[in-house]
């Protein structure tokens, strides 16, 4: 057995980030900046009204209740064609540019009109109420740096500049092929021994929740040749390729031998020092050096898998420099059962904000790598190694799964 941080060194070491490639902004939250973006747009691009009210000069309000000529009206998208001068005021929306010969604005709920004279209630100095040109954004300044992930506001800043598409490392194109004789899809009846494929749509979405587009490659036979062949196509095809199932020490586990073969010298089959998710296996194939991951077929095993092997590669591909989930102390609630076989036991447990201000692991799932109904409540895996402090009161470390389900306290 090897450590889990060797194994996932042999990962790590063999992967990089997907070329650069000019990419159409409505489609680019998520994905990773590749280059140093520059303001071209300085955002406001001209001095206008942060408010509905009146445009005027500040010098003629240095005492409440000036009278002023209302002489123009101005929306946003407009330009008066006027030059406000001493004693006069502008009607102007919010947005719209401050008429040359104005200085500030006052709000409309602090002015009264009569026909066409208002009555500013206030004193105002310069630039009240007005938005100034380059106050949000100067040209030249620097946006975004390699490594960004683009967020939504940062989708609207890029689209603020004009820009149609932006230099980012693309989505990784990742194929999933389920391997073994056993498995039927949804549309057929189960046979004597049959089960239902159930990890390839468990990866498939765990794909898309890790911003890779997803391959569908269906299923294999436990025979060496269809594995070969579904998985060297996949390779070419495909940025990266998942197989479930077949690296265990079966007859039939043909999956590890396969990887082995295509990864000519730059593979390895592993027994990973971690409970469940025990067998591994991964090597780089072909020409484009494809990442390929023989994930174990047990579900619980191959989402503990995922986690620790292939969603940090495929975020190094898609260029983040964050590759881990989010890690956090918390109090056990109750004792965990530590492990006695030498291994890190990786538990799901669903973790909660308690009354006292810290996370507390609340609820520990039933520990087995077949039962997958069993975590589905789940929002962390804590780590628990031989040498953990695990009675109720200590803390343990646990990955969040689901940093959303942290909003709601017990
Ligand atoms: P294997 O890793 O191929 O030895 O499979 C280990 C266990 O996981 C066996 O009980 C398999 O039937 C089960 N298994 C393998 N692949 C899948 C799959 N795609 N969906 C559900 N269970 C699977
Ligand atoms: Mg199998």
């Amino acid at each position: 057995m090897i450590e889990l941080g060797e194994a996932q060194r042999f990962v790590m070491e063999r992967v990089a980030a997907l070329e650069p490639r000019e990419w159409p902004l409505e489609r680019a939250r998520g994905c990773v900046v590749a280059t140093h973006v520059v303001a071209r747009e300085a955002i406001p691009g001209f001095a206008n009204s942060s408010m509905d009210g009146y445009a005027l000069r500040s010098s003629d309000a240095t005492t409440p209740g000036a009278r002023l000529r209302v002489v123009d009206s101005i929306h946003a998208g407009d330009v008066s064609a006027l030059r406000l001068e001493a004693g006069q005021a502008m009607r102007i929306m919010t947005g719209a540019p401050l008429p040359d010969g104005a200085d500030c604005v006052c709000m409309v709920e602090e002015t009264v009109v009569e026909g066409d004279v208002v009555t500013i209630a206030r004193t105002l100095g310069p630039g009240d109420y007005v938005r100034q040109i380059g106050e949000d954004t100067e040209v030249g300044q620097a946006l975004f740096a390699p490594g960004d992930e683009l967020n939504p506001t940062a989708i609207g800043v890029l689209a603020g500049q004009g820009f149609r598409t932006v230099l980012v490392h693309p989505r990784p194109r990742v194929g999933v092929l389920s391997t073994g004789n056993e498995l039927v899809s949804a549309d057929d009846p189960l046979g004597p021994g049959q089960i239902r494929d159930l990890n390839r749509p468990l990866l498939l979405a765990l794909l898309e929740e890790t911003g890779c587009t997803p391959v569908d490659l269906g299923t294999a036979k436990d025979t060496a040749a269809e594995i070969t062949s579904a998985l060297s196509r996949a390779v070419e095809d495909c940025d990266a390729v998942i197989s479930t199932g077949g690296v265990s020490v079966g007859d039939v586990d043909f999956v590890k031998v396969v990887i082995g073969e295509l990864g000519a010298g730059d593979a390895r089959w592993m027994q990973v020092a971690i409970k469940p998710a025990k067998p591994f296996a991964f090597g780089v194939v072909g020409p484009r050096r494809t990442p390929l991951f023989g994930l174990p077929g047990n579900p619980v095993s191959t989402r503990v898998s995922f986690e620790m092997f292939v969603r940090p590669a495929l975020r190094v591909m898609a260029g983040h420099l964050i590759r881990e989930r989010i890690t956090l102390d918390a109090v056990l609630d109750d004792a965990l059962e530590p492990p006695t076989d030498a291994k890190v036991h990786l538990v799901h447990v669903t973790v909660g904000w308690g009354a006292d201000g810290v996370l507390h692991v609340t609820d520990a799932m039933r520990r087995g790598s077949h039962l997958l109904n069993a975590i589905a409540g789940a929002n962390a895996i804590a780590t628990v190694a031989p040498d953990t402090a695990c009675a109720a009161g200590d803390r343990v470390r646990v990955m969040i799964l689901d940093a959303d389900s942290l909003g709601v306290s017990r």
